[in-house]
């Protein structure tokens, strides 16, 4: 197959659709993105990879970095983690805090916000914020192939600022007991790794382990076993994209994970990874023009899981 032409065609087969949706606002320093921005890359076993469009710009990754640090958390505490959140598709916007309540403090699935928030804190465990969010940075450094990923401070700050959902999140169940840290040390690393600036090509190459078994094929890095790999594909493809994880599943057919800065990670299993960047977002927060994408990009090679 020639993958430069694929997405390059897969780019110019959503020309039309450019700026649509809508960017999010209410993290101030992400209202200013613009929805024409467009980027497509694709990492494949030998650790090509291939772009198009805005593929090597950066963008701060927001919840698909909750993709990698349930992976870490998973390394470090293993199915303990499955006391702290569940397994389940939420059905309900990102931030709900109902059913929180409902389930006294134990998120539905770890890629929700307050899911993440529960993941962070066991990453955290005993350790500091610095040491924790170091990890992460390194992680993604070794697995991405680019020695200068870093936290966008800009954004983390505005998150921080803007942030009381999260905030609220988190209280709410620290009040329940499912926090071991303090809230604001677990929010502190929260916002730092929805601020870490990667992009297309990077993130692509980055998750590279998750389409083979747990092991980066390109450099014969063991990352996680098979099955703790296949299961982070199952969280995506039931949980990955909000409250339209079923539509993704039904329109694209891969497991992947939306971000509201308008990233979308799409693991192609056996084959590679690609991951799609415009800011547009759709009602329930899916990169409006991302989704498309992947949805030309799947009619085009056939990659869909359910074939
Ligand atoms: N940092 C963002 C928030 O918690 C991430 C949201 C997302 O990408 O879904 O609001």
């Amino acid at each position: 197959m020639d993958y430069q032409a694929l997405v390059d065609d897969v780019r110019s087969d959503v020309h039309a659709y450019r700026g649509s949706g809508k960017v999010a606002s209410y993290i101030p320093a992400l209202a200013q993105s613009d929805p024409h921005d467009f980027g497509i890359a694709i990492a494949l076993a030998d650790g090509t990879t291939y772009i198009s469009g805005d593929g090597d710009t950066p963008f701060s990754i927001q919840s698909i970095s909750y993709v990698f640090s349930l992976g870490l958390a998973l390394h470090h505490v293993k199915s303990a983690l499955w006391n702290h959140v569940g397994r389940e598709p939420a059905g309900s916007p990102v931030n709900s805090i109902i059913q929180l309540e409902i389930e006294k403090g134990k998120p539905r699935n770890p890629l929700t916000s307050s899911g993440a928030l529960v993941v962070c804190d066991q990453l955290i465990g005993k350790r500091g914020i610095e040491e924790t969010c170091e990890e992460l940075l390194a992680f993604l450094r070794e697995r991405g192939d680019a020695a200068d990923i870093a936290i966008d401070e800009r954004i983390a700050m505005s998150e921080s600022r803007a942030g009381a959902f999260n905030r609220s999140l988190a209280h709410f169940i620290a009040a329940f007991g499912n926090l071991r840290n303090a809230p604001e040390d677990v929010l502190s690393v929260y916002y730092r790794q929805c601020s870490i600036a990667m992009t297309c090509r990077q993130l692509a190459r980055a998750a590279l382990f998750l389409a083979f078994d747990g092991t980066d094929p390109a450099k014969g890095d063991v990352v996680c076993t098979p099955s703790r790999a296949r299961r982070i594909n199952a969280l995506m493809l039931t949980s990955g994209h909000y409250d339209n994880s079923g539509d993704f599943a039904f329109r694209v057919g891969l497991p992947g994970k939306s971000s509201v800065s308008g990233g979308i990670l799409a693991i192609v299993p056996r084959t590679g990874v690609v991951c799609v960047w415009s800011p547009g977002l759709n009602e329930a927060g899916t990169s409006l023009v991302g989704a498309v994408a992947l949805e030309r990009l799947v009619e085009r090679t056939g990659w869909s899981i359910f074939v």
